[in-house]
């Protein structure tokens, strides 16, 4: 089965939407309520199908259909599935040495090649990648951007309603945006209102809420603010602090005294931005206890990265927690998964979009957590009447 050959790959653009408005966020205007999913297929001669996005790429300075079709042939047509990968029984211990300058460049293939190779081996990605650890995986809401500048008349009124309605939902964890004086506001009035937002937010959800802040940057240079936000906060109870300031070792020891200070039981997490992962300064803030968790996104560094990740961190006590942001409702699936096989994960980033494409996946979403089926690969399946009717038009093919 596994020297069964990729005769045919393609790659369709997909909207996918967000079950509400999305707001801004410290850097950058509104997320809005649609985005895109570039759906990766991959077919072998036996009729296998492997599935991966290609959302990193095409959001890139040189993204184009063109040139994902040049990748996609690079990596794939052609080649045997026992090309793409090594493994240890069913266990992935790296990337095929044919593939391994594409996989690099691009490591969001690796997705779909683990997809294909577990389909053929019957085994699922969960195996592939070490076995399963977890089962249901927990998810926080990571919806909860400057949704207060989308009602400026209810201001973190608006916040507060949103967060409760997310715990009608179902959800025990939620993210907020905080940081916005870097940009959107002045810096003193930026920490008052992010202030105000995490204390009507937690009035909301009420005290066993999972809070976590993401500042994207916004407190750099603001040691001072910084402080005053981690003491104002600090009977919310906030479980990690994200990105606060730029990855620097000396910036993070000023800022793990001060959380220490205030909140010695919060997290500080960052690395969602590193392009190519594990960078140096993320490993000198993981080798001196100062990132306690690290944030390379799923969609971007797929599987095969995010376990020689685990490798580089491996004895720092650094945890490993990828973003899931941008990635469509195959980031669910894709992040779902390596949630289950890590050792040291913490919890699945949920963008809540809405189900659109695929077949019922086998995750069932219940009190703040997925529960996990059984099944080969992803285990993600298209809707052939939805593709038939929607999207067949738009898919752009190439073969060997
Ligand atoms: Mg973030």
């Amino acid at each position: 089965m596994a020297s069964q050959k990729i005769t045919r790959a393609s790659v369709t653009h997909l909207p996918v939407w967000h079950r509400k408005e999305v707001g801004k966020v410290a850097f950058a205007d509104n997320i809005g309520l649609c985005r895109s999913e570039w759906l990766v297929r991959v077919h072998t001669e036996s009729g296998l199908q492997g599935l991966t996005i290609a959302n990193r790429y095409m959001r890139s300075p040189n993204g184009s259909v063109a040139g994902l079709l040049d990748i996609l042939k690079e990596a794939f047509l052609g080649r045997t599935l026992d090309e793409l990968l090594t493994l240890d029984g069913d266990r992935v211990t790296g990337v095929g040495k044919t593939v391994s300058a594409v996989f690099r460049d691009h490591p969001w293939l690796s997705i779909a090649a683990f997809d294909l190779i577990g389909r053929a081996r019957g085994v699922s990605c969960i195996d592939m990648l070490g076995g399963g650890r977890r089962n249901p995986v927990p998810a926080y809401d990571t919806t909860m951007f400057y949704q207060d500048f989308l009602d400026p008349e209810k201001g973190s009124a608006k916040n507060a309603e949103e967060a409760a309605a997310s715990r009608a939902d179902g959800y025990w964890r939620m993210k907020i945006k905080i940081g916005r004086g870097s940009r959107w506001m002045l810096p003193e009035d930026g920490l008052q209102r992010d202030i105000e937002v995490i204390q009507a937010i937690r009035e909301a959800v009420g005290p066993e809420h999972l809070l976590m802040v993401d500042g994207n940057f916004g407190y750099n240079g603001r040691f001072d603010l910084l402080e005053d936000l981690m003491r104002e906060t600090a009977s919310a109870n906030i479980f990690w602090f994200e990105e606060m300031i730029t990855a620097d070792v000396n910036g993070y020891r000023r800022m793990r005294d001060i959380q220490m200070r205030h909140a010695p039981n919060a997290l500080l997490v960052c690395g969602e931005v590193d392009q190519s992962p594990v960078s140096p300064v993320y490993q000198d803030l993981a080798a001196e206890g100062l990132m306690d968790a690290y944030q390379a996104d799923i969609g971007q560094e797929g599987f095969a990265n995010w376990m020689e990740i685990e490798r580089t961190l491996e004895g720092t006590g650094t945890r490993s927690n990828p973003r899931n942001f941008g990635n469509g409702r195959f980031g669910t699936r894709a992040g779902v998964i390596f949630g289950a096989s890590s050792e040291t994960y913490i919890h699945f980033e949920d963008e809540r979009q809405l189900d659109h494409t695929y077949k019922p996946d086998g995750l069932s979403f219940e009190n703040g957590a997925y529960m996990i089926g059984n099944f080969h690969g992803l285990g993600l399946e298209i809707d052939l009447d939805i593709w038939d009717r929607d999207h067949a038009k738009h898919e752009v093919q190439i073969s060997a």
